[in-house]
């Protein structure tokens, strides 16, 4: 897979691609991230990207022309996505569609925004990360990949599948414990020291279930509720 990132801040993402379970499938080949900085498709003195705002108002806006010129020598085949809290929220089903893709295009925004026109001539798809707002699309861009990327067949070790995530089965999954079984007098559940696999999946199960309750009905709507 092949990632695109359009930003002004290509060294935002340089250091964190390269680390951790993105860094190790760029490594074993898995993906290639390429990093376009928005300034190398200017064409004045300043490398102006941004101007200010039709119809007045605060705040400056991201100029058309850099985003285009990118786009066109890029020639992506994958979807171009657009970062903006205007967007539809990026969830695990998203993940999981994108990473089927064999080309992702990340379209980071500063200051008010990008030219409208952009995302009407170019964009397929628009996404926010959460109800709140940046100051740029960079960390969105970087929490897109990641979740993406951890998705790619071989990108984790058997011992970090994502099957037990949250969201993989539509809930949030259960709490983890590790060494050791008491510390400062808290204990760890008994049953998972029990040995009793059947026992464990069972209270995992209603653990998850109890915690998705709790803090996100939402994601058991529709399901029938046992
Ligand atoms: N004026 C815009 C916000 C611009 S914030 C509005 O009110 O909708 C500047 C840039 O940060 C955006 O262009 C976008 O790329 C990024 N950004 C901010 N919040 C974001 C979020 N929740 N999800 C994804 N990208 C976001």
């Amino acid at each position: 897979m092949r990632i695109n990132v359009l930003t002004i801040f290509p060294e935002y993402l340089r250091g964190p691609l390269e680390l951790s379970i993105p860094g190790r499938a760029r490594d074993a080949g898995l993906v290639e991230y390429r990093l376009v900085d928005l300034r190398d498709h200017t064409h004045d003195r300043h490398r102006t990207t941004d101007d200010e705002p039709f119809g007045g108002g605060a705040g400056m806006v991201m100029t058309p022309g850099p985003f285009f010129e990118a786009l066109d020598a890029l020639d992506p085949s994958g979807p171009v996505v657009s970062l903006t809290p205007r967007g539809h929220p990026f969830d695990h089903e998203t993940a999981v569609r994108w990473a089927l893709e064999p080309e992702l295009t990340l379209l980071c925004g500063r200051y008010k925004g990008i030219d409208q026109r952009v995302i009407d001539a170019r964009v397929d798809e628009e996404v926010s990360i959460g109800d709140y707002v940046l100051s740029g699309g960079e960390p969105a861009a970087l929490v897109v990949i990641d979740a993406v990327v951890r998705l790619l067949p071989g990108a984790l070790g058997d011992h970090e599948s994502a099957a037990s995530d949250s969201f993989y089965d539509g809930r949030l999954s259960a709490p983890a414990y590790t060494r050791p079984a008491v510390y400062e007098g808290l204990e760890v559940p008994a049953v998972l020291r029990s040995g009793d696999h059947a026992a464990i999946a069972r209270w995992r199960e209603r653990e998850a279930l109890r915690r998705t309750r709790e803090v996100r009905p939402d994601l058991l709507d529709g399901e029938a509720a046992d």
